[in-house]
């Protein structure tokens, strides 16, 4: 168990270290965080912030030097990174965010434990992306293999004849059958140590434009009869990657099942509401998992919850909200600049508690 006083180090500097920070410093732990230059939120939340890049040695080193423990709030930072810090104070381990980083490792990983995926190929070429949609069929979505978050990297491709319009990238993609869903949903998961997993209940998930907008519970029937399906993929996931911590599954539900979409070792946007809807919060029992503290509750509070996001210029008036009926929680991420599609902050409206 990580001692009162301890400092435990993130990677990355956005708003989830930022909420994983305020966790922490309730359990009475110190935070430092390690980003590139930039508006990092989470330095707000942390008593030091080295601002410097991934592949800056000396300061990884520098940054290790004085944490007890170190986990990650974002699933890009680069491998080689990871690699420079003593491994046996990371949690989760790295072999998570390898496997994540790739979306074509995620899906044959998940296959390979009997998760069902979308109909998918590799694409390196124009020639390949023309083959794909004849193997395939369109519609479809081409995404960047990598560094694909919130809808970036990823272009729709509705005809044969639209693909002619999208240029190949030059970065290996894959192309990926359009999905037929009803709704989406995640699973988020918190696995100890000693291998205890607890589950939060899943929400629906609305997206715009490829990013999430809006979470509600109940999730409705379809959702609520494909979820334990989807957690036991979830778990298994968990398990085979001996994973510590927070980790979210994203699925489509559609009506001959879930299929599997992503994966994020980490806390997750879908899972803001579990602050005041939850027992425990998604960002505590990351803490609480990463420390060795026993695990909190999951369980839901309240017998509806609405989480929506409050994106760019949005959040300049987001403080009218709070004269709001209901009294609805808002949570800024205190980001300097409201650009369109930047999320900004988010509020959690929730019913009468549960009976
Ligand atoms: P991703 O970055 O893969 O999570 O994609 C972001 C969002 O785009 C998803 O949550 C869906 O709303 C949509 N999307 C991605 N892939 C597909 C697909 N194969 N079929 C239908 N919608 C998709």
């Amino acid at each position: 168990m990580l001692a009162p006083g301890s400092t435990i180090g993130i990677l990355g500097g956005g708003q989830l270290g930022r909420m994983l920070a305020q966790s922490a410093i309730q359990l009475g732990y110190r935070c430092i965080g390690y980003a590139p230059p930039g508006d990092n939120v989470a330095s707000a939340a942390c008593v030091d912030f080295f601002e410097n890049g991934w592949g800056d040695k000396d300061a990884l080193a520098a940054f290790a030097s004085r944490c007890d423990v170190v986990t990650w709030e974002f699933e890009n930072v680069p491998l080689s990174a990871v690699a420079a810090l003593p491994q046996n104070m990371l949690a989760p381990q790295p072999k998570a965010l390898e496997v994540a980083q790739d979306r074509l490792n995620e899906k044959q990983f998940v296959e390979q434990l009997g998760g069902t995926c979308a109909p998918h190929v590799r694409v390196e070429s124009d020639e390949d992306l023309m083959r794909a949609i004849d193997r395939i069929g369109t519609p479809g979505i081409l995404k960047t293999v990598r560094d694909g978050y919130d809808g970036k990297g990823q272009w729709r491709i509705a005809s044969r004849r639209d693909a002619a319009g999208v240029r190949f990238p030059g970065r290996p993609c894959i192309f990926e059958g359009m999905v037929e869903f009803e709704t989406e949903f995640s699973v988020i998961l918190v696995r100890a140590a000693d291998g205890e997993v607890r589950i939060w209940d899943s929400t629906a998930n609305e997206h715009d434009g490829g990013m999430l907008a809006h979470s509600v519970l109940p999730a409705g029937e379809l959702i609520e009869s494909q979820k334990d399906q989807a957690r036991k993929i979830a778990v298994q996931v968990a398990n085979a990657l001996q994973y510590v911590g927070v980790l979210t599954l994203e699925f489509f539900a559609t009506k001959g099942g879930p299929i599997f979409n992503e994966m994020a070792p980490r806390v997750h946007n879908s899972g803001h509401w579990t602050i005041e809807g939850a027992a425990t919060s998604q960002f505590e029992n990351h803490i609480r998992a990463i420390a060795g503290l026993p695990l909190g509750g999951t369980e839901t509070r309240f017998a509806s919850i609405d989480m929506r996001n409050i994106v760019g210029e949005e959040a300049l008036t987001a403080h009218r909200i709070l004269a709001e009926e209901g009294e609805p929680h808002l949570h800024l991420y205190g980001k300097k600049e409201a650009r369109d599609g930047r999320k900004m902050g988010h509020v959690t409206r929730v019913s009468h508690k549960r009976p």
